[in-house]
């Protein structure tokens, strides 16, 4: 009998998702509807933020906020090296220059003394990430954005339902407590899904205005934001050069449902997450990042790394064999061509990046995974690594 494959992440759908998106198909709206509010107000009540502005994914919501937060021709946007390429992209689409700050190698986010060294006075947007769901240092973030008028804006793609504590207090990422603006992503490998859906949050009344404006063309109908006030009530105004990046309400049904499910979700990443740092312990073989005490991770992802970078190829290609979908995160935004091609990055620009991505490998982890599948992870992982030394 052929092994089941084991992902690297795997949605949860539940009978309740699916009968709350039949019953949205059977309402009078499919996009546009009463669903699309509801779901941002449960998003806004989790994370404590005020606002919230569902869009057509992540990418979408990285986009948005970057024009919201008035990022042009001429500015600089600085986010990590290590993480998907739409947190860098989102800048150079509003005709900005994506600068990249080394990350940290103890929590392979970005380092804020690097972004200290990077910030000029074109800077207009630092994006940190927090990147597989552990919390960034937002307060010594926000303190250096502030010095300078910067906006922060959060891509919490990976950390939907962490949390930090800081000045005695526990808060949620997404609460956007030291930043401008936050995006999530419910692709379905994230914690939530949408099918495709992101969301922008923000406690700023303006920000929220201008990103419900970009979501649809740039257009508004808000009788307290048109400039003339002389037309009918069939009147609207395109004050922007938008897009379309609606969200549908059946999405958003199902958006609804997953975020009740999402503490369970999290509790069962974590205990997963526990119970691979228990199974690994014991070898010499591979490094671990560290959960410091002052945060508590959702776990978007698993990351290890090779002591012995130079078996990866052959343990991944091992693993895959054995039906285990290990994947690496990420190939470091400075080397894809385009990047080189267009912004002139070179290989060794990011040491730490391009150290921890030489090494790197993700394991599976997802809510429907099993104690018995990460045993089976493990046990695979430690012989393709004995194999290959
Ligand atoms: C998934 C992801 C995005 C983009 O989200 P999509 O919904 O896939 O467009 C952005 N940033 C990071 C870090 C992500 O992991």
């Amino acid at each position: 009998m052929k092994k089941k494959f084991i992902p690297y992440g795997h949605q949860w759908i539940g009978q309740d998702d699916i009968k709350a998106v039949v019953k949205a198909l059977k309402s009078d709206w499919l996009t546009q509807g009463p669903l699309i509010k509801a779901f941002e107000d449960a998003v806004c009540k989790y994370t404590g933020a005020k606002y919230a502005v569902a869009v057509a994914n992540g990418t979408a919501a990285l986009h948005v906020a970057c024009l919201a937060a008035g990022l042009g021709r001429g500015d600089e946007g600085i986010t990590s090296p290590i993480t998907f390429v739409a947190s860098a992209n989102c800048m150079a689409l509003c005709g900005a220059r994506p600068v990249l700050a080394d990350i940290d190698p103890d929590t392979l986010n970005i380092d804020p003394g690097e972004v200290e060294k990077k910030v000029t006075e074109r800077t207009k947007v630092l994006i940190p990430v927090h990147f597989t769901g552990r919390p960034c240092d937002m307060e010594r973030i926000s303190l250096i954005a502030k010095k300078r008028n910067i906006k922060v804006i959060e891509d919490a793609a990976h950390a939907l339902g962490s949390q930090y504590r800081s000045g005695g207090r526990w808060m949620k990422v997404g609460s956007c407590e030291y930043s401008d603006m936050a995006i999530l992503s419910f692709h379905p490998v994230k914690h939530i899904t949408t099918g495709e859906g992101g969301m922008v949050l923000t406690n700023n009344k303006e920000y929220y205005e201008q990103l419900m404006i970009y979501r649809t063309h740039g257009i508004t109908k808000s009788q307290d934001l048109l400039r003339n006030t002389d037309e009918g009530e069939w009147y609207y105004e395109m004050q922007k050069l938008g897009l379309n990046y609606r969200i549908t309400d059946f999405q958003c049904a199902l958006g609804i449902e997953q975020l009740k499910k999402l503490e369970r979700f999290v509790a069962k990443r974590r205990e997963l997450v526990k119970l691979y740092g228990d199974l690994l312990a014991g070898s010499d073989k591979f490094t671990l990042v560290k959960e410091p005490q002052d945060t508590r991770s959702s776990y978007h992802l698993f990351v290890i790394m090779l002591k012995n970078p130079d078996i990866r190829k052959q343990v991944y290609r091992e693993m895959r064999s054995k039906g285990i979908g290990l994947q690496v995160h990420y190939v470091p935004v400075h080397l894809h061509p385009y990047y080189t091609d267009t912004f002139g990055y070179r290989h060794g620009d990011y040491p730490n990046a391009e150290k921890y991505y030489r090494a790197a490998l993700t394991l599976p982890l997802f809510p429907a995974m099993t104690r018995k599948d990460a045993e089976y992870v493990v046990k695979t992982l430690n012989t393709a690594v004995k194999k290959h030394e």
